[in-house]
């Protein structure tokens, strides 16, 4: 009886984990700023909405093709065309339970057991123990110290012969940084050049900030897309904020395709239809809740950024897209206080009820991930905590949730 070894061996994605903490710690009626997993606030699009209800009150919810509704495919087709430039046939579309989903199947799709997945730290906490699910080996190279920016000679020098694929995600979670046209470029030649996939989840692709744009894969390669070695992954959670929907997709050539609908036949053989018909309102509908999601989280991220600037000791890097940020706390990683990101962030959940997520599980300890996808007023309250939790040069006392808290450690 029991779990095997190997289901063992896989760690539970500490994002969510410590979401359903902060869930649990607020129904017990502890006043917590959720400064942890990213979600924005906002209502899905009227146009999501509105079709997705029409669908509901069809009554006839039934499965869909296997790599989704013809009709939602067109509108990642549409999507692909504008974002991109690229025109993709159907047959190079799938459509996934989440980009999370995409990630997974197409890991599955191309690795055998041994192989080797180049991960960029910092990476998002679930791609190594994907990697790791389809029994193959993720491989992580970290950026200079001091520098959240990947470095094509380290990328190159972890090529081996059995690298199958390198993950880039950016605009990336955890740093919010945008790499470089040169990087993308690099990294889409050296594939094409070494056989291997690149991976690109572009999911945070269009939450860009200060008139930046991320640069697009396809832009560095002339394949034509059944030939390509890219696999794009792409989805509505976070460009709508529609996270419940799980609604993702992965753009790739039709062999690729064709393994990961084998694998998503066999396990949940479509996607829900109701999410993939509300997911076709929210692409095809009016854009103007993008613009308004992605300058709220600018706000967030000049508030956020701000705030930490009057921390002493804590370093960050502006970001340039997403709702995440990544300072270097390793200044308050002292005897009182916490000997490593994990326990910091226990840290601050413990005393100043502001969840955060370690460093540690995106490949780089000393820092913690905060996100600013919440209100700006919360993003207020959780800096106001966490300058009281560490900065002894803060006042002793704070009020938080109606009770007046007394700093005893520093
Ligand atoms: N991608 C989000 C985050 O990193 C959601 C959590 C998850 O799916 O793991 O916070």
């Amino acid at each position: 009886m029991g779990v095997s070894q190997f289901a063992r061996s896989i760690a539970e994605s500490p994002t969510l984990a410590l979401n359903e903490q902060a869930r649990l710690l607020r129904e017990q009626g502890e006043p917590v700023v959720h400064l942890g997993v990213g979600e924005p606030l906002n209502r899905a699009p009227q146009a999501a909405i509105d079709k997705g209800t029409a669908a509901l009150h069809g009554g006839k919810i039934k499965y869909s093709p296997t790599t989704g509704l013809a009709s939602l495919k067109q509108a990642i087709i549409h999507y692909t065309e504008e974002h991109y430039g690229r025109t993709v046939a159907p047959r190079n579309v799938i459509v996934t339970s989440g980009a999370k989903q995409a990630i997974f199947n197409a890991l599955f799709a191309i690795l055998d057991a041994g192989d080797e997945v180049i991960l960029l730290a910092p990476y998002w906490v679930s791609y190594p123990e994907m990697v790791k699910m389809c029994r193959a080996v993720p491989v992580v190279v970290s950026p200079e110290p001091g520098s959240l920016e990947p470095d094509v000679a380290r990328v190159e020098a972890a090529v081996t012969s059995r690298t199958r694929a390198i993950v880039v995600n950016s605009p990336n979670n955890p740093s919010g940084m945008v790499y470089s046209p040169d990087f993308v470029g690099s990294i889409v030649r050296l594939c094409e050049e070494r056989g291997i996939h690149a991976i690109m989840d572009d999911i945070y692709h269009k939450l860009v900030f200060d008139g930046v744009t991320a640069p697009s894969c396809y832009d560095y390669t002339r394949l034509e897309t059944d030939q390509s070695h890219l696999i794009v992954v792409n989805g509505i959670a976070k460009t709508y904020g529609m996270t419940g929907f799980r609604i993702g997709w992965a753009i790739a050539s039709r062999e690729i395709v064709g393994a990961m609908s084998k694998i998503q036949s066999q396990t949940t053989s479509c996607v829900s239809s109701l999410c993939q018909v509300a997911a076709e309102g929210a692409l095809l509908g009016p854009q103007d809740e993008v613009e308004t999601l992605r300058r709220a989280m600018q706000h967030n991220r000049d508030v956020v950024v701000e705030e930490l600037g009057k921390l002493p000791g804590v370093r960050v890097t502006k970001p340039k897209g997403t709702f995440y940020c990544l300072p270097d706390f390793s200044h308050y990683l002292k005897p009182g206080i916490a000997a490593n990101s994990f326990e910091l962030s226990m840290f601050l959940l413990n005393k100043a009820r502001v969840v955060t997520v370690p460093g540690r599980d995106f490949g780089l300890e000393g820092h913690l991930r905060l996100s600013y996808a919440g209100s700006t007023v919360d993003v207020l309250e959780g800096m106001r905590r966490i300058r009281w939790a560490l900065d002894a040069s803060e006042p002793r006392e704070i009020e938080i949730g109606g009770r007046t808290l007394v700093r005893e450690w520093a």
